[in-house]
């Protein structure tokens, strides 16, 4: 059942749990994080990156599909939407087709950028993806690489008052916040910084915040995040490991071969069951189907 992100981050925000976003790669990897979703009874938000897909419009449309033909509350987010691109035309470009394939969300992602263009940009795109009744996510400081971990070279952390004047002009619907994690892998030991997370939470007068970077960055840290604010957690590489992982070790020879696609998608899945029970959201799905009417879950599209 399709659900804005910001109709799921709401209920999360209030109740202190955290609802996993998987970054899906095709059709195998959507239905195995729809199959976890509905065996804990969880809200999701799927994940889908521009550059992942050769035709994000195909796979937009089919996600949707998917996410509508099941009973969970799903939303469908754009990741890291124009971040490739300083200009906000190429922006504008990526994100539209993703508006037209039916995302209920998307990221807005100018955390390269100054904090006054960074601002500019993403007010632009909020009214656009208001307009059409979608969410917006953005991120204010930088959430960096991995692979740069050790030096923290393109590690931007988060102002917890530039936060708040953000929120205030934007108008977005949820802010990923840099409070020490990292995208990919790391090289060295993940830090958050839990003490700006709670001064950014209260600065912000309890908005709904946005974690990257969670793979590896340990349970307890994660399970620490998703109570003091975090509403979303975005998940990757650790999905990818535990897949390679089970082909690894899978009996796979002769005509067991054919089981491969299936030896994938259950390690994706549950390797995203595990997540659901770390941060909280397993169970939650009923409480969202009580909240809502059908009237307010229809999410109906002006293009
Ligand atoms: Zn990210």
């Amino acid at each position: 059942m399709l659900y804005t992100m910001k109709q799921l981050l709401e209920i999360a925000n209030k109740e202190n749990f955290a609802i996993p976003a998987p970054n899906i790669q095709n059709e195998l990897t959507a239905r195995a994080v729809i199959e976890a979703a509905e065996k804990m009874n969880s809200p999701l938000i799927i994940d889908i990156a521009f550059p992942i897909h050769p035709d994000i419009v195909f796979l937009g449309e089919m996600t949707r599909r998917l996410a509508e033909e099941s009973p969970m509350p799903i939303a469908i987010n754009l990741d890291h939407g124009g971040s490739r691109w300083a200009d906000f035309d190429l922006c504008l470009k990526e994100v539209m087709p993703c508006i037209r394939a039916g995302f209920t969300s998307i990221m807005v992602d100018r955390s390269s950028l100054p904090y006054k263009e960074n601002v500019s940009h993403v007010q632009m795109m909020t009214k656009i993806a208001h307009a059409m009744g979608i969410s917006v996510e953005a991120e204010l400081g930088h959430v960096g690489d991995g692979e740069k971990y050790d030096d923290k070279s393109d590690m931007v952390l988060t102002d917890p008052g530039e936060a708040r004047s953000f929120i205030e002009e934007t108008g977005v619907d949820c802010l990923a916040v840099s409070i020490g994690t990292a995208h990919g892998q790391y090289k060295g030991k993940p830090y958050l910084d839990f003490d700006r997370l709670e001064k950014i939470k209260t600065a912000t007068d309890n908005f709904p915040l946005v974690l990257h970077g969670g793979s590896g960055t340990g349970e307890e840290n994660l399970r620490k995040a998703s109570r003091m604010g975090i509403n979303k957690v975005n998940v990757g590489t650790d999905l990818f490991k535990a897949s390679l992982n089970a082909v690894r070790t899978a009996d796979l020879d002769g005509g067991k071969i054919y089981d491969i696609w299936q030896v994938i998608n259950d390690s994706w899945r549950d390797e995203l069951i595990r997540w659901i029970e770390l941060l909280g959201c397993a169970g939650k799905a009923p409480e969202y189907l009580a909240a809502d009417t059908v009237q307010k879950r229809r999410i109906h599209y002006m293009v």
